[in-house]
């Protein structure tokens, strides 16, 4: 069962964005690095805000992290998701990745056992259409 309603809008990744989606449409969670100095982004951009460069690689990141910070929503911003409130969002960081949050969800901790530096590994959900989301569950 999915965290959130597969009837929830998705919304179109913007054209830098895309790279990242593509990779989780094959369950690798990937991030943007600099090609010339090493700087991890997230979301990607176009250009490295530390160097300026254009050049990009990405990087696999590791399958665990911790929770950086989080909150409980309360109220539907959109009536698809009214049937699964209270539910959580988080920031994710990762071992090694400085600079690297990503915003999920936490699938399997209650809206009042959430902490920040909660252990957390990668649970990929399927959104339909060949889509996965890269949501995270308490590490085992
Ligand atoms: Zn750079």
């Amino acid at each position: 069962m999915p965290y959130l309603p597969e009837s929830m809008p998705f919304p179109v990744p913007p054209l830098d964005a895309r790279r990242f989606w593509d990779y989780c449409a094959e369950r690798r969670l990937m991030f943007q690095a600099c090609a010339d100095c090493g700087q991890l982004r997230h979301p990607p951009t176009p250009v490295c805000p530390a160097c300026r460069s254009g050049a990009e690689t990405w990087i696999d990141a590791p399958a665990v992290g911790e929770v950086y910070s989080y909150t409980v929503v309360h109220h539907s911003s959109h009536e698809s998701v009214a049937g699964a409130l209270p539910y959580n969002v988080v920031l994710i960081t990762f071992p090694g990745m400085a600079g690297v949050r990503l915003v999920s969800n936490l699938v399997d901790v209650a809206p009042g056992e959430l902490a920040i530096g909660i252990a957390v590994e990668l649970a990929w959900e399927p959104a339909g259409d060949g889509l996965w989301l890269p949501r995270f569950k308490r590490k085992r």
